[in-house]
């Protein structure tokens, strides 16, 4: 008799988010693990076939009520359990998703198996929903034995599967809502998946870090009259951390002494300042107006997006004392794209 190979075994995490929301109403039920599970396989009854899919509801939250205490709920769950399943899924709205993906992505180092967060622009209970499509996608690609498995954090949308911590949500109604600029796709999904080299790649040794981010960390956007002054007098002496979005290329109103002296101020304070760009290719120094800064003490972020940057900046300021921010910042610990440009 032919052996039969027993189905891959998943855990689906859900958060909340439009995926679960009332079609009509878009507010969030308050759903327990067995209703829940009960309206995935009513839904999506196919899910039955693909893997043996057990479901906990972590919290029932529009996304935009997730941050911090939610990220290290998340990871200490996936920690908890995933020795019972050969892979995870988490169900999270998007409007906050790309943070969420990179704090796992920090949190889970070494990831031994496939987390796939995934979301919807429709909730399951709409016609035409697209919650349907990611869910089967989503626990197709975490039940996937493929050899050389896919072992981080990734994010699947529509048809593309990317790594965690490299995604932008760039639609809210399009169905293709995040995109990842800086990163090939892991993995196209047509009528088969095809994988990208880049999704089998193993995170090697890495410090471990405490389970810990910093409150006080801020990302302010750069702008042409940048009011440097409030932000120095008033913002500064409350923080940890900032991070600044610079112009494309990775410049900045680096002709305003207020703006110099912010940086400056900052320096003297042991704030650290990291700079991101949502520009490509960008070094941060072909310009004068971007090297100035780095010349004054700021860290470059590389290929990070603004959301990673911020999520590894807020964990290594929850670190403590005693741990070099610098020499970590310029570490690749999750692939995150500090060495890249
Ligand atoms: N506001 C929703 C959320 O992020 C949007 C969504 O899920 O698409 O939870």
């Amino acid at each position: 008799m032919p052996r039969v190979r027993p189905k891959s075994r998943i855990l689906i995490l859900y958060t909340g988010g439009t995926f679960g929301m009332d079609a009509d109403s878009l507010t969030i039920p308050k759903l327990g693990a067995q209703a829940l599970k009960r309206r995935l396989l009513e839904r999506v009854p196919e899910l039955g076939d693909l893997a043996q899919c057990e479901v906990e509801v972590l919290m029932n939250r529009d996304s935009a009520h997730v941050g911090a205490p939610e990220w290290l709920e998340l990871a200490r769950r996936i920690r908890a359990r995933w020795r019972g399943f050969d892979g995870v899924v988490v169900l999270h709205g998007t409007d906050t998703l790309a943070y969420t993906a990179s704090a796992l992505s920090f949190l889970l180092r070494p990831c031994l198996k496939p987390v796939v967060l995934t979301g919807a622009q429709r909730p399951l209970a709409a016609l035409r929903s697209d919650a349907r499509r990611n869910l089967i996608s989503a626990v197709e690609i975490a039940a996937s034995r493929k050899p050389g498995r896919l072992a981080q954090v990734s994010v699947f949308f529509n048809d593309l599967l990317f790594q965690g911590n490299r995604v932008r949500k760039r639609s809210a109604v399009d169905y293709s809502g995040f995109d990842s600029p800086k990163a090939p796709a892991l993995a196209r999904v047509g009528a088969q998946v095809h994988w990208h080299a880049s999704a089998f790649q193993a995170v090697g040794a890495a410090p471990r870090l405490k389970d810990a981010f910093s409150s006080r960390v801020a990302m302010l956007q750069l702008t042409p009259g940048f009011p440097a002054r409030a932000i120095r007098e008033n913002l500064l002496p409350e923080l940890e951390g900032l991070v600044l979005v610079a112009f494309p290329s990775g410049t900045a109103p680096t002709h305003d002494p207020e703006f110099l002296a912010l940086l400056d101020e900052a320096k003297s304070r042991k704030i650290p300042v990291v700079v991101a760009t949502e520009g490509v290719g960008v070094t941060g120094s072909e310009y004068h107006a971007g090297k100035e800064m780095l010349a004054r003490g700021c860290l470059w972020s590389g290929a990070m997006t603004p959301e990673c940057a911020f999520v590894k900046a807020s964990l290594l300021l929850g670190q403590g004392e005693g741990v070099r921010f610098a020499s970590l910042w310029r570490r690749e610990l999750a692939f995150e794209g500090v060495s890249q440009r």
